[in-house]
């Protein structure tokens, strides 16, 4: 069994990322974020994703610099937004996000969408490889990739994605990307894995929850993470993020995993990668 929040999986460069980080999509700037973070880390999250678009780096970075954990033993994700592709444009994006956040170095850095009507993820992936090679960040991925963008990425860059961010939830389990992901060494990583509280009464989960004596929530973080997938659940109470993160006492059997899996309808919340356009 898994132990604890500082249980990691390992990328394929060797770098350890936490199986369950904190989201802030949504989180304002300011108090709020602040606030959420430093409860976060206080019940031991040390992972924690945001994103340029979300606006709340700032909050993010005065949190982190305020919880007095050495930088070491957090992780950061960060991501570029839409508006930002190209080579250039994501090399200056990450220096206004590092001086946000306050860091010298990064963890992770993504592309958050591929936005193939702009065609411009290659050069954006440029940037990141040579963020890399620079040593301003210790990974980097994508977010919202399809498997052919990821064909498309693998045929021509230097350095493969080490992470894939995507909607992922028992109504979104994305099996066939999940494979691909696996076999070429590309971590899987959640977003949305709560279905943004859509599957609270889902009844198969209800059942399940009070079967272990766990939430629904529980239930499905628990989920991810024996689907070795990294989850990154949202909350901005600190009695919610502590019971996200109470999921290291107990293994949901091969039985509950497979009816958990038939939740799947194929059916995403948000947009197809394909056409989300937003800048
Ligand atoms: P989520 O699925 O994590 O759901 C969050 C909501 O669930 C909360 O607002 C709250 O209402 C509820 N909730 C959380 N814990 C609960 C609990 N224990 N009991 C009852 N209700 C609970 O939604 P999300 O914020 O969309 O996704 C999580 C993170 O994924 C985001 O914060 C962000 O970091 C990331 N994300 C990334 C992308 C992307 O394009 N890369 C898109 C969406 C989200």
């Amino acid at each position: 069994m898994l132990q604890g929040l500082q249980s990691t999986t390992i990328l394929t460069n060797g770098v350890e990322m936490p199986w369950v980080g904190l989201g802030v999509f949504k989180v304002q700037d300011g108090e709020e974020v602040v606030s959420s973070v430093k409860a976060a880390v206080e019940v031991g999250y040390r992972s924690i994703d945001t994103a340029a678009v979300y606006g709340n780096e700032d909050g993010v970075g005065q949190a982190i610099a305020e919880s007095n954990i050495p930088r070491e033993e957090l992780f950061i994700t960060t991501k570029v937004w839409n508006a930002d592709h190209g080579y250039e444009a994501t090399l200056a994006a990450f220096d206004v996000s590092m001086k946000k956040l306050g860091l010298d170095y990064l963890d992770l850095y993504l592309i958050h969408w591929p936005l193939p009507s702009q065609g411009k993820y290659m050069e954006t992936w440029k940037a990141l490889e040579r963020l890399y090679k620079d040593g301003r960040v210790r990974a980097i991925g994508v977010s919202n990739f399809k498997i052919h963008h990821l064909e498309d990425i693998i045929a021509n860059c230097e350095i493969k994605p080490m992470v894939n961010q995507v909607e992922y939830h028992p109504r979104f389990n994305q099996r066939e990307l999940h494979a691909f992901c696996k076999k070429h060494g590309i971590q899987l990583e959640a977003w949305s894995p709560l279905m943004q509280g859509g599957l609270f009464e889902e009844p198969v989960l209800v059942e399940i929850a009070k079967k272990y004596n766990k939430s629904v929530a529980q239930i499905i973080i628990r989920w991810d993470i024996q689907n070795e997938v990294v989850t990154i659940p949202k909350s901005v109470k600190p009695h919610r993020i502590a019971e996200n993160a109470n999921v290291f006492d107990f293994e949901l059997s091969h039985e509950d995993m497979d009816k958990i899996n038939a939740l799947n309808t194929d059916e995403r919340m948000f947009a197809d990668p394909d056409d989300f356009s937003r800048v």
